[in-house]
């Protein structure tokens, strides 16, 4: 299985940065796992390819690249985007961002193809399909309705946070998962920043070390959504946490699990 973090900021000139603003995961260029740079950093082949997009939650780092990705491929897509989110996911994205203010209802429009979006709502503890991939949701704990996901292709499996505080149900699920290749784990801020970290439901590295105690398994466990302006504070925390298993994913490298 591929797994890539897109990139989403730049630097001085003009290349794809460490630094992860957005928060968009690509499984086989083919679905997406939450939509932050998904118009902004994908291949012209991955452009082609994916239809199917996964949503954690509706904060705007996780979907900004959703609004203009469906208008990138509005007049030209033969089936429609294929958005995999909770009710109450789905919900939000309808009241606030497609509502016709911020941008064009695209549920009630259709192309010369036919419907261009169409929601597919999941339930959380129950496996589905999307395309080859077997999912399972599980609620996390942020500031707003928010899942991560343990994702099998039938051969390799990875288990992926997104944004959440301090939680059980999620590690109870990976530590029940057989054959985990990967674990995928936020941390947000640094340590001087405990309590703007509790406050926004996200880790820090000392509260991270914590969650990982709590892990049963000898895989691999990659940090992601780590704030930007923090990377540097943050990934030396990490390293100063001297667990051997414990990498920072890097931002636009393909993994192979
Ligand atoms: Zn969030």
């Amino acid at each position: 299985m591929k797994f890539q973090l897109l990139p989403s900021t730049f630097d001085e000139t003009g290349r794809a940065s460490a630094r992860q603003h957005l928060s968009c995961f690509v499984v086989d260029d083919l679905i997406a796992f939450d939509a932050g740079s998904l118009a902004f950093a994908v291949t012209a082949e991955q452009k082609k390819r994916i239809r199917d997009v996964v949503l954690s939650h509706a904060h705007l780092d996780h979907i900004a690249g959703l609004p203009l990705y469906i208008d990138d491929l509005f007049a030209t897509i033969k089936r429609p985007i294929q958005i995999h989110a909770t009710s109450e996911v789905v919900e939000i994205l309808e009241r606030d961002i497609f509502n016709w203010s911020i941008y064009p209802r695209f549920s009630e429009l259709q192309n010369d193809y036919g419907i261009v979006v169409e929601y597919c709502p999941f339930e959380t503890e129950k496996d589905f399909k999307v395309k080859h991939l077997n999912v399972k949701a599980v609620n996390v704990n942020h500031k707003v309705p928010s899942v991560g996901f343990i994702v099998s292709d039938g051969k390799s499996t990875f288990a992926l946070t997104n944004d959440t505080a301090a939680v059980n149900r999620f590690w109870e699920a990976v530590n029940q998962t057989e054959n985990l290749s990967a674990i995928m784990v936020e941390c947000a801020f640094p340590d001087e920043l405990g309590d703007l970290a509790s406050n926004s439901h996200h880790l820090t590295p000392q509260a991270l070390r914590e969650e990982l105690s709590k892990i049963n398994q000898s895989c691999p466990i990659y940090v992601v959504n780590i704030k930007p302006m923090y990377i540097e504070q943050v990934s030396k925390q990490i390293h100063e946490l001297d667990i051997e298993n414990l990498h920072i994913l890097e931002v636009g490298k393909i993994y192979e699990f």
